[in-house]
């Protein structure tokens, strides 16, 4: 199970937007990675095909998961993500609140 869904809110830990905050819109587990709303936006030149026009296109680059840090949405401390089960179901935890972790997608 990844630890990282789609609308949870994490901090930047480390690189060139370490200390930033954001929200996952994008999750690729097969590469540990994420995409977050703002984070690691690169600018590139496109030039002019026939289905686009020329000019500067903003690419949001997938981060590393190791480079980030689950918010907690009810105690709002970063922290770090922890499972447990519930009968059948495995829910992820909040290590610092032990508060079950639910996102609205
Ligand atoms: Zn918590």
């Amino acid at each position: 199970m990844f630890k990282f869904k789609i609308g949870d809110e994490v901090k930047i830990t480390a690189g060139r937007e370490k200390g930033k905050k954001g929200k996952i819109e994008k999750v690729l587990p097969k590469e540990s990675k994420v995409v977050i709303g703002g984070i690691n936006v690169y600018k590139r030149h496109k030039k002019v095909t026939r289905t686009q026009p020329a000019g500067i296109y903003e690419i949001t680059r997938p981060i590393s998961i190791a480079s980030i840090n689950l918010i907690c949405p009810k105690c709002g401390k970063t922290t770090r993500v922890g499972f447990s089960m519930e009968g059948k179901t495995k829910n992820r935890i909040c290590k610092k609140c032990k508060s079950r972790i639910t996102v609205k997608e």
